[in-house]
């Protein structure tokens, strides 16, 4: 017997390292007219470095500010922390203990150390660093005490597969809690001219639903950090990664097992294929 056209599409998309979970979410991949990315640890590899270590109260020495926002970070599971806690962890410092924690989706993180509240997350938009880099702030019982700059790297095949996908007439669209001038040098450098900065999670959303009112359908492509209500709220939720959490695995309707994001414009093709199969 021969297999039905979309069940023959699911295992196709399996083959490429594409994990989608139903006909009907392999037939909507078809049917979709724009492809929303998340910036960090979706475009970029998410392992990003920090680049710069900016004190700005005379109180505190460079590495007192770098252990301070490491030990801060060090229970959060986002890219940007791991990178703060990389950065102390080159300096060899010692890290106190980190009590209080808690994490702010797509804001940042707080925890108290040292007897101090300590507050990292997204600089106000007039904070200038270098070009594409990602401005984080550092407060301590309410005060800016430093700031640090975070560069990271669009994944190799980013631009190949926006490209793809763009020529496959579903126009990419950047969604991004960073900065816009973080966020613009990325977009510019993997192809997307279309960039919304500046998000919350549920913003995300809002852009998702906005877009749809106007009669697209959205499919959204995350690392599943933050992205729980884009990725319920979209055409079609697309988990990228193995280092997804439990929570994303489960609201996302398809799950890029192998990171490469050409798989992407592929499985939409197979999708489109199958219908024209069947219709
Ligand atoms: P994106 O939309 O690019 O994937 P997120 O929504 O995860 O980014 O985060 C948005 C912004 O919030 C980041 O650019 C950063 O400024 C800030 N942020 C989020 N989590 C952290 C963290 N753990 N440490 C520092 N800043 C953070
Ligand atoms: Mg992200």
């Amino acid at each position: 017997a021969t297999m039905p056209p979309l069940l023959a599409a699911i295992a196709n998309a399996g083959r490429q390292g594409v994990l989608v979970k139903s006909a009907v979410v392999m037939e909507r991949l078809g049917t979709t007219t724009k492809v929303a990315f998340d910036k960090t640890g979706t475009l970029t590899r998410g392992t990003p470095e920090v680049t710069e270590v900016r004190v700005l109260d005379a109180e505190l020495t460079r590495e007192e500010l770098l252990r301070l926002a490491a030990a801060a970070e060090r229970p959060s599971e986002h890219p940007l922390a791991a990178a703060v806690v990389r950065a102390a962890q080159r300096e060899q410092l010692r890290l106190p203990p980190a009590d209080d924690f808690a994490a702010l989706p797509g804001r940042g993180v707080t925890a108290r150390v040292a007897g101090h509240r300590v507050e990292i997350g997204a600089a106000p938009a007039d904070v200038e660093v270098q070009p594409g880099r990602t401005p984080v702030l550092v407060r301590r019982d309410g005060d800016p005490v430093g700031l640090l700059a975070i560069a990271d790297q669009p994944r190799p095949e980013a631009a190949d597969a926006v490209a793809a996908t763009r020529a496959l007439t579903t126009e990419p669209v950047l969604l991004t809690g960073d900065t816009a001038a973080g966020a613009g040098e990325i977009a510019e450098r993997v192809g997307i001219t279309d960039v919304r900065a500046g998000l919350l999670p549920d913003d995300k959303l809002d852009e998702i639903q906005r877009m749809g009112s106007a009669g697209h359908r959205v499919a959204f492509v995350g690392d599943g950090i933050n992205d729980a209500p884009a990725m319920a709220g979209s055409h079609a939720g697309i988990a990228v990664g193995g280092a997804a959490s439990d929570l994303t695995l489960q609201t996302a309707d398809a799950v890029i097992v192998r990171e490469d994001l050409n798989t992407i414009p592929a499985v939409i093709e197979f999708s489109r294929r199958a219908r024209r199969v069947v219709t």
